[in-house]
């Protein structure tokens, strides 16, 4: 008798869910079905990852090989809990892998927040990256920005607003953006961090890139480094403070831009509609080493703030979700219900595990995972009442995008970027998109997004 074929499915086409794909495509019997929202693969390494780091953005490349595999199909344009639900998924594959990432933002709840020219680094990104539901971000005006958090999307929103204009022309920035950063006039960036430069989450290469970048002064508040024991540090915090002393010490004579880090500072108000300054407390850790703040108050004199406080992963309907954590409760990836595993769900990456760590963190949380996963079907084997979900999806009229529809769509971003004079330009509209995915289907409708 021959061994029996598994089929899985795989909500997300984003690093984790391809790293996953990856891990089981390397065996010969699994069926991968990989669905997105989007008509395009990739998530955050296409729409999150700084257009102008280009070597990790390669590793999408690597990434793409999972889809030279026969048993591996990308299925675009289908929103799970929208137009699949969960008992659905259920029905077509022995397993589920939620890979969905953290798609919302944390708030800072404090006064203001909501005013034009307020909002979080995320909806920045998405802008610069050329994401389809992106709102067009205005420039005008704008000469002074605080960047809130001192992580790594703080460091990226703040250097693509520092950096030469000139130097973004290489990246597949769509036309408008580009244009609209040449004609933007930013002298001044606050990066904000309500402790210290000892607590700052931001990983040195990006934070000395950052500090590096051409014809930008560094400044560092004073009291920055007070009660600093760089003996117990670890390695990359004392990497971060030396870089920020340096980079503080450096001149820099007829600067373009001025980078001001600001330290123990906590944003307490956002000031005017459309914004017209940042009101921040002067914090430091009480008795007991909670932060707290000290009644200091200072305003700047901002046009745009940008929070980057943390991402936060969003519930689907009827999976398991830790409100408080914002991840889907799991255990080495198996999906938990209550205390008891959810039988055939897992989940990788930061959904799973927080939006915490680099792309390359999801290569070994995909291997446990898909490990666990492995192990269960050994024991479960396949599903004997197993549907096609494509077979139902057809009768309700929905035809998914295919990877043949993204290879359409890249040819075209290599069109309009060999215009240019530029490897890409990415396509940032949905009815372009669109009309690219429909233009070689055999009259199948497409979804409402
Ligand atoms: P993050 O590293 O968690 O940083 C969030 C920052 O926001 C922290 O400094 C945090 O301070 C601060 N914060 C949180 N709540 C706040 C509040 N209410 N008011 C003021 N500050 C607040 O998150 P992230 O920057 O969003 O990055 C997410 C993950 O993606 C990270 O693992 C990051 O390394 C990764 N990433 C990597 C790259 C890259 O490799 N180039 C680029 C982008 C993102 P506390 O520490 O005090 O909470």
């Amino acid at each position: 008798m021959p061994e029996p074929r598994y089929r899985v499915a795989i909500v997300g086409a984003g690093p984790s869910g391809l790293f996953a794909a990856q891990f089981l495509t390397a065996r010969n019997d699994i069926d991968v079905d990989i669905f997105d929202r989007l008509p395009t693969p990739y998530g955050l390494l296409r729409y999150g990852v700084a257009p102008d780091h280009t070597s990790i953005k390669a590793v999408a490349h690597a990434l793409a090989r999972v889809f030279d595999s026969p048993a591996v199909r990308f299925l675009g344009l289908v929103a799970v809990g929208r137009d699949v639900t969960r008992e659905e998924l259920l029905a077509g594959y022995d397993a589920v892998i939620y890979a969905l990432g953290a798609s919302e933002d944390l708030r800072m709840g404090v006064p203001g927040e909501d005013a034009v020219g307020s909002r979080s680094a995320r909806e920045f990104v998405a802008w610069y990256s050329g994401h389809p539901d992106a709102e067009p971000q205005s420039l005008t005006g704008v000469t002074q920005v605080a960047a809130i958090g001192v992580g790594n999307v703080a460091v990226d929103v703040a250097r693509i607003l520092i950096k030469e204009p000139l130097a973004l022309d290489v990246t597949d920035m769509p036309a408008d953006v580009l244009g609209e950063l040449r004609r933007a006039r930013v002298s001044d960036v606050w990066v904000i961090g309500r402790r210290g430069p000892q607590h700052a989450s931001f990983t040195t290469t990006e934070l000395r890139e950052l500090c590096r970048t051409p014809g930008v002064a560094v400044s560092v508040s004073p009291d920055a480094f007070d009660g600093i024991d760089e003996s117990l540090l670890d390695r990359r915090t004392r990497a971060n403070v030396a870089v920020l002393r340096e980079a503080s010490a450096a001149e820099t004579p007829w600067p373009r831009v001025r980078l001001h880090f600001l330290f123990w500072r906590r944003p307490v108000e956002v000031r005017g509609d459309p914004v017209r300054g940042l009101v921040v407390e002067r914090t430091a850790l009480d008795a007991s080493g909670r932060l707290a703040g000290t009644g200091e108050i200072e305003t700047l004199d901002v046009q745009l703030v940008l929070r980057a406080i943390g991402y936060r992963a969003v519930r689907l309907p009827g999976v398991p979700f830790d409100e408080l954590l914002g991840v889907i409760p799991s255990e080495h990836g198996r999906v938990l219900d209550g205390d008891r595993p959810a039988p055939r769900e897992y989940v990788v990456g930061w959904i799973k595990r927080g939006p915490i760590g680099v792309i390359g963190t999801n290569k070994s949380d995909a291997r446990e995972t898909v490990e666990q996963l492995l192990a269960d079907l050994a024991v479960m084997g396949p599903r004997s009442d197993r549907i096609d979900l494509l077979d139902t999806l057809a009768a309700r009229g929905f035809v998914p995008s295919s990877y043949a529809d993204w290879q359409r769509i890249e040819a075209a971003e290599a069109n309009r970027g060999a215009s240019h004079a530029r490897e890409r330009m990415k396509i940032e509209l949905w009815h372009e998109l669109l009309d690219l995915v429909q233009s070689e289907r055999p009259g199948g409708p497409i979804p409402p997004n």
